[in-house]
Order: C-alpha cells, then sequence, then structure tokens
C-alpha cells in the first residue's frame, strides 16, 4: 500500500517508534537480504521516512 509521506507521519512514526522495514520483520532473511516469503524487499528496507516523499507499506509485516 503506497502512502504519501507527511510530516505529521513522519513526526508520529518517530514518536511512537514506528517499524515497519523488512529489517525488522520475523520474515526478513538477513543473511540472503530477502523476504522469507518471496516477496521484493526494495520497497520496504532501508526506508527512512524523512528521506522519501512516498512509502510502500508491506501487508506481510511482522514484528521480529
Ligand atoms: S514480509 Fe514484507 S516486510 Fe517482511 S521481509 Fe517480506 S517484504 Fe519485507
Amino acid at each position: 500500500m503506497i502512502t504519501l509521506v507527511s510530516e505529521r507521519l513522519r513526526h508520529e512514526a518517530e514518536r511512537l517508534a514506528l517499524r515497519f522495514c523488512c529489517e525488522d520483520c520475523a520474515h526478513y532473511a538477513e543473511d540472503r537480504g530477502a523476504c522469507g516469503n518471496g516477496y521484493p524487499v526494495e520497497p520496504h528496507r532501508g526506508i527512512v521516512l524523512s528521506e522519501v516523499e512516498q512509502v510502500t507499506f508491506c501487508k506481510e509485516f511482522e514484528l521480529a
């Protein structure tokens, strides 16, 4: 799901320590740099909200 990144989202994500990237997902296979479910990781890996105008949240994300 593509979401526009507003200042409000940035502020709330920081305040609530929002985790949504592959690196914090239970399905991420760090040794392979890949998703254990076979999804592309590029849209969700290493995203810094202060550096992007939009973000694609992964519906399969599960906090590790
Ligand atoms: S399920 Fe989604 S968030 Fe989790 S590792 Fe795979 S692509 Fe990344």
